[in-house]
């Protein structure tokens, strides 16, 4: 299969589906993650142009974890709109690579880039079954199954139709964002006032970027309680453990610390229990 995860910036696929996208590289499908800004308002030291180099390099570090296709487009950071040329641009671009499933922002997050680039594959959908619009590059036959990354906005509530457990490859997605040694160890930490608590030692800051540990015995509202990114990977299987139970059994359902939740985007094809058991086999 061919596996199309398209974030605003480049960190946002690794921190939301990386999971999912490592268990689909494993099995030989074909992921691509693409990050429709090139990062470069995402620094406090370097310019733009420097930021932006290094972050298309920390991208394609990431990718190598777990053997997968990283793009950038050439949009500046805090740029992406919803217009006709990126609509366009966009349509081009998911028709080349043919894929089965989409996977992007919801509209309502707090971003504007991620609410632009959520609402560009929304405005695409239709259009790539539509042979006259954009004739340059041949119409597909079917639409593909688009999904929602989780986010925490209330308002709508993001309400999750597939909730993976990613316990087995929660390190590949440690590794990846990793990676993004600019935004995990500099921007973020600067924005948040932490800066000064991030550990020197490659070693020690991987071990600073897991945060408080989560284990098997951790309860779902100690989790909530917690910080760091441990926690925010445990957040999907703390809040939807009932539907971890339904798909995997009560047993291992419990057992499972780490998750991923998406939401079915109705512009998409629906999932039937056949399609769902071929797209998702986790
Ligand atoms: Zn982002």
């Amino acid at each position: 299969m061919n596996i199309l995860m398209i974030g605003a910036h480049p960190d946002d696929c690794d921190l939301r589906c990386s999971g999912l996208a490592a268990l689909y590289a494993r099995d030989g499908h074909r992921v691509k993650f693409l990050s429709m800004c090139d990062g470069s308002g995402g620094h406090h030291v370097m310019n733009r142009n420097e930021i932006a180099a290094r972050r298309w390099g920390e991208t394609q570090e990431a990718a190598k974890v777990i053997g997968i296709e990283y793009d950038v487009w050439n949009v500046a950071d805090c740029e992406i709109v919803c217009d006709l040329p990126t609509r366009a641009r966009l349509v081009n671009y998911i028709r080349r690579f043919q894929p089965d499933v989409i996977f992007c922002h919801r509209t309502n997050d707090y971003h504007a880039d991620h609410r632009a680039s959520g609402l560009l594959v929304q405005d695409a959908s239709y259009l790539l079954i539509v042979p006259n619009y954009c004739p340059e590059t041949p119409a597909m036959k079917k639409m593909p199954v688009i999904l929602f990354f989780y986010d925490s906005f209330k308002n709508p509530p993001f309400v999750p139709d597939l909730v993976i457990g990613i316990d087995e490859v929660v390190e590949d997605k440690f590794r990846m964002i990793d990676k993004h040694v600019s935004q995990v160890y500099e921007w973020l930490p600067y924005t948040g006032g932490t800066l000064g608590e991030v550990p020197a030692d490659p070693a020690a800051r991987f071990e600073w970027l897991h945060g408080d540990k989560v284990t098997a015995d951790t309860t779902d509202e100690e989790v909530l309680k917690k910080k760091g990114y441990s926690r925010r990977f445990a957040l999907a299987a703390a809040l939807y453990r009932d539907k971890l139970i339904e798909r995997y059994g009560e047993e291992k359902g419990r057992r499972i610390r780490f998750a991923e939740a998406y939401a079915v985007s109705e512009y998409g094809s629906q999932l039937t229990a056949e399609s769902a058991a071929r797209l998702f086999p986790y």
